[in-house]
């Protein structure tokens, strides 16, 4: 298989690279076999960055194979868990030295401020590789006694070849959530990038490959979800597959993956609720409200997207939101030092907040801000959307029940805590969820009643690799970090001893 070549990129910020361009296989970067590609798209001005190459079936092929040969291989078998851990902990540090470069990448092909990549996608890109690099020499397994001759002994063995499916909304760190567990725990990695951000996957593997990770460990591929992504999942050499989108993209894969009945985690989407009782701090609750639906775009799969508060301070709220909403949410492109909101990712995606701002003008429901698309350039190009709010929004609507994925939020009132959290239930999905009062005990009693993987009190968005992360309900399978992320990754083998023929 022919190389691929790196282009030199200059990034409106300035910053100078060479972008590989290749299909990242056996720690080389490669032509695909059908001379297939995808284009990345800066979402502020709609103009190309790059073109990279794109995996077809072969290509697929030839990266699952050289995964399951790294497997078996010494290199990577024999290798002891703490050496795998001094891996993944020079993996780190070299992202850690190249961060500046990742957040200029992840900006200009996402459209997220530089400053939200490198303060927030950054540190929690290197902060989970290192994590994971802490955990590799501690998994272990059980010792357990049966009778006065016998016992058993559990040893925690990886799960094989994985494939993983990543989202575009925090490209680098949606690699490391699922690459850290997975070598942490000796697998062999084909991951796919979205078509949308591939650019810092690829620059990532330059790293892996200056770490020292043994060729076909670590394999990256880009390609449209349903050619590059559905041949990966349906390989027969794929013993699991790890995936973070859309749930009905979860659902197709988890039907791919049926066939050879293969291991799957899956983290997918949200509607999730942030309740405000009328004993909450209010300055509190409408920052922490704001930040929920508002950062990164408003496309985060746990954005509290649907918030609900007591009718005796409902009114109170709504203009402190509104209020926040318009000094705050300053929309401009992924430079500016004072831009909060930068463009929407795609094309697609904005015309997708667009669409549910006529679908709930549609419903009856209250338009309180924002709904329309915005011209920060003089020609007219770059996928700009206002903040949106809409009040008024009844249980019965599209704009409550789906998610839009974009700074799109709708607000409702609520009369005492049963109603409060029946309407945060009323949702098929079950990601996060927010609370916000001053009663300690009832903070604790909804946290425990509301139907999703993570409650925030008094807060939102709070992430960190120690805790676990996931859904219930149609938010999907499984969890990752923290120590749960690791039980992902592992399968528990039980050996049987018996230590004598005295009977
Ligand atoms: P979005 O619609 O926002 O792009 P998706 O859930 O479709 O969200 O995409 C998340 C990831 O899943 C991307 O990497 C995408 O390429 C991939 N993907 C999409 N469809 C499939 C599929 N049928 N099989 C495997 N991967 C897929």
């Amino acid at each position: 298989m022919a190389s691929a070549p790196f282009i030199d990129l200059v990034a409106p910020n300035g910053v100078k690279y060479a972008q590989p361009t290749g299909l990242f296989i056996n720690n080389e970067f490669l032509l695909s076999a059908d001379g297939s590609s995808v284009d990345s798209i800066d979402p502020a001005t709609e103009e190309k960055i790059a073109t990279v190459q794109a995996a077809s079936v072969a290509d697929v092929d030839n990266a699952v194979k050289a995964a399951r040969k790294a497997l078996k291989g010494p290199s990577w078998k024999l290798l002891s868990a703490s050496d795998r851990g001094a891996l993944l902990y020079k993996l780190a540090d070299l992202i850690e030295e190249n961060r500046e470069l990742f957040a200029t990448i992840d900006a200009w092909d996402n459209g997220k401020t530089y400053l939200e990549a490198l303060e927030n996608d950054l540190v929690e890109a290197v902060g989970v590789i290192r994590y994971y690099a802490g955990w590799a020499d501690k998994v272990f397994g059980q010792t357990i006694s049966t009778t006065h001759q016998k016992f058993a002994y559990t040893i925690r063995q990886p799960v094989g070849v994985v494939a993983q499916i990543i989202p575009w909304n925090y490209p680098l760190s949606m690699a490391t959530w699922k690459l850290g567990p997975a070598l942490a725990c000796g697998n062999t990695v084909v991951l796919k990038t979205a078509e949308q951000t591939p650019l810092s996957i690829l620059v990532l593997g330059t790293l892996v490959k200056k770490a020292g990770f043994p060729p076909g460990v670590v394999n990256f591929l880009n390609g449209l979800g349903n050619v590059t992504g559905s041949v990966l999942v349906s390989h027969p050499l794929v013993d699991k597959v790890a995936f973070t989108g859309s749930t009905a993209t979860a659902s197709a894969i988890m039907g791919a993956a049926a066939k050879t009945l293969k291991n799957i985690s899956l983290e997918t989407g949200g509607k999730s609720p942030l309740i405000v009782f009328e004993d909450a701090e209010m300055e509190q609750a409408v920052k922490w409200s704001h930040l929920g639906i508002m950062s990164n775009q408003g496309q985060i799969c746990t954005a509290t997207s649907r918030i609900l508060v007591h009718e005796r301070v409902y009114d109170e709220f709504l203009a402190k939101f509104l209020e926040t909403t318009k000094s705050t949410s300053k929309v401009g492109n992924q430079w500016g030092k004072d831009t909060y909101q930068g463009p929407q990712v795609s094309k697609a995606q904005y015309q997708r907040v667009l669409d549910y701002v006529n679908i709930g003008k549609g419903e009856g429901a209250t338009l309180a801000f924002g709904g329309e698309p915005l011209n920060i350039n003089s020609n007219g190009k770059g996928l700009y959307v206002s903040p949106t709010v809409f009040t008024n929004v009844s249980p019965s609507m599209r704009i409550w029940q789906e998610e839009v994925f974009g700074p799109f939020v709708v607000i409702s009132k609520f009369a005492d805590e049963d109603q409060a959290v029946a309407l945060a239930n009323d949702t098929t999905y079950g990601l996060g969820a927010a609370v916000f009062t001053t009663n300690l005990e009832r903070a604790h009693r909804v946290a425990a009643e509301i139907e999703a993987g993570m409650v925030w009190v008094n807060s939102s968005q709070d992430c960190d690799p120690r805790v676990p992360f996931g859904g219930v309900k149609q938010s999907g399978i499984g969890r990752e970090l923290g120590e749960a992320g690791l039980e992902a990754y592992t399968q528990i083998k039980a050996i049987h001893v018996n230590m004598g023929n005295r009977l």
